[in-house]
């Protein structure tokens, strides 16, 4: 990257926690990820060996203790990494929110002898996915095709599950099924007699792409009793604050990309010359790019406050569902104005704002659809009139 272009950067986005490791984080990913980002995108790779790299370095275990060899940092420092990851590919974040969402399912609900297994697999790199999709369940997950039975010390699965992100490479699943009292959660290691992984015929989004979204066929899958995560029937409940968690996450990495389509829109107009000045010199250029400032600005604080709200576990309902809310969209208008501003550079193949905007609307959907999130914040102010005053 050239240096006016990185100094701009470090003036534009002071990090809004630790310094020091906000900017580490800034730096290895201008090394490892951002020279791969574009081939990602166009060949729809799981970027294994990026995300085992940064695996190496903590970043797939910010907030897992110390004792599991993780970082033991606050939610905050796990906001800044997977920022900064996003700015450089939404792809690689994304992979790496899968192994968060499986992690944080074992570290929050597993027992003890899960934990030890799992937990310390995840910084030296292990990949998993979180499966809860399948053909006929999205938003409603509250009961589930893919069943699982006891059967002596084993718990037996058989079903399908759809669409599930970074599943080419995962290692282990965390896997919603139905038993008798209600949807259960699972961890099933990829090596497990009877799972395979099939490339099904909506697999490819035009965002997003990190990999093919594979389906999981489990033909009477056997897994040991204590591969049961948490409380059975209490699957639901679990999901969601899993998803808190990672909902939260989900909005640093549209504010990767609102980033990314910022500094590309800059860059562009301030090089590119119109009747005889800088495009940047247009008073009608300049306002797109400080409405979308502001935006950014706006919601950098409202993402980062809603990972304190999380360290304090606060109301991480709310915060979390504002916050994605808010991000996806300011990531989808800031990509929008930076197509606009690029001219037809903005809509070439080969030019990186057309991926900021399929990255920027797919999160619109991904990890919780705006409408669901809607429905979560209605749900929590239903809540507070119900409240003891
Ligand atoms: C890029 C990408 C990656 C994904 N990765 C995974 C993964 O790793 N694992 C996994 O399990 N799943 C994954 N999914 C699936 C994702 O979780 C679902 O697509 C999402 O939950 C929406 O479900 P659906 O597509 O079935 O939409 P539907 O549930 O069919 O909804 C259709 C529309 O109706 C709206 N809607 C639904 N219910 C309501 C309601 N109650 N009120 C108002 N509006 C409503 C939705 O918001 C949407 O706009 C991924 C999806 C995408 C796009």
């Amino acid at each position: 990257m050239n240096t006016d272009k990185a100094s701009r950067q470090a003036r534009l986005w002071l990090p809004l926690v630790d310094s020091a490791y906000t900017l580490a984080v800034r730096e290895r990913v201008r090394e490892l990820v951002e020279p791969h980002a574009e081939a990602i995108d166009r060949d729809d790779i799981y970027p294994k060996s990026i995300v085992k790299q940064l695996a190496a370095l903590g970043y797939t275990s910010v907030t897992l203790p110390v004792q599991y060899g993780g970082q033991g940092l606050s939610f905050e420092h796990a906001l800044a990494a997977f920022e900064e990851i996003a700015v450089a590919s939404a792809a690689v974040a994304v992979s790496m929110i899968s192994i968060f969402q499986a992690q944080t399912m074992i570290r929050l609900f597993g027992n003890e002898r899960l934990k030890e297994t799992f937990l310390p697999q995840f910084p030296q790199g292990l990949l998993a996915a979180y499966a809860l999709t399948e053909a006929s369940h999205g938003s409603d997950i509250r009961s589930l095709d893919t069943k699982a039975e006891r059967a002596g010390d084993e718990w037996v699965l058989a079903g399908e599950k759809h669409f599930i992100t970074s599943s080419d490479g995962a290692e282990l699943f965390v896997i919603l099924a139905q038993t008798e009292v209600g949807v259960s959660v699972f961890a099933v290691p990829r090596a497990a007699a009877g799972l395979t992984i099939y490339e099904g015929r909506n697999s490819a989004t035009f965002g997003l792409r990190n990999g093919p979204h594979m389906n999981l066929r489990l033909q009477d899958v056997r897994i040991p009793a204590h591969h049961l995560i948490g409380t059975e029937g209490k699957g639901v409940r679990q999901a969601v604050t899993v998803l808190d968690h990672s909902r939260t996450i989900a909005a640093a990495i549209s504010l990767g990309i609102a980033r990314a389509a910022f500094d590309a829109a800059y860059a562009h107009v301030a090089e590119r010359v119109a009747f005889d000045q800088k495009v940047l010199q247009f008073q009608g250029i300049q306002w797109y790019l400080a409405e979308a400032l502001s935006d950014i600005d706006a919601c950098r604080l409202q993402v980062f406050h809603a990972g304190r709200a999380l360290d304090q576990h606060l109301d991480i309902d709310r915060y979390s569902s504002e916050a994605k809310l808010r991000a996806a969209e300011v990531a989808t208008r800031t990509a929008s104005m930076a197509v606009q501003v690029g001219g037809a550079i903005g809509t070439m193949v080969n030019a990186p704002f057309g991926r900021f905007l399929r990255d920027a609307k797919t999160y619109e959907i991904a990890g919780g659809s705006s409408e669901i999130l809607k429905n979560t914040i209605g749900k929590y102010l239903i809540r507070l009139t119900q409240a003891p005053q």
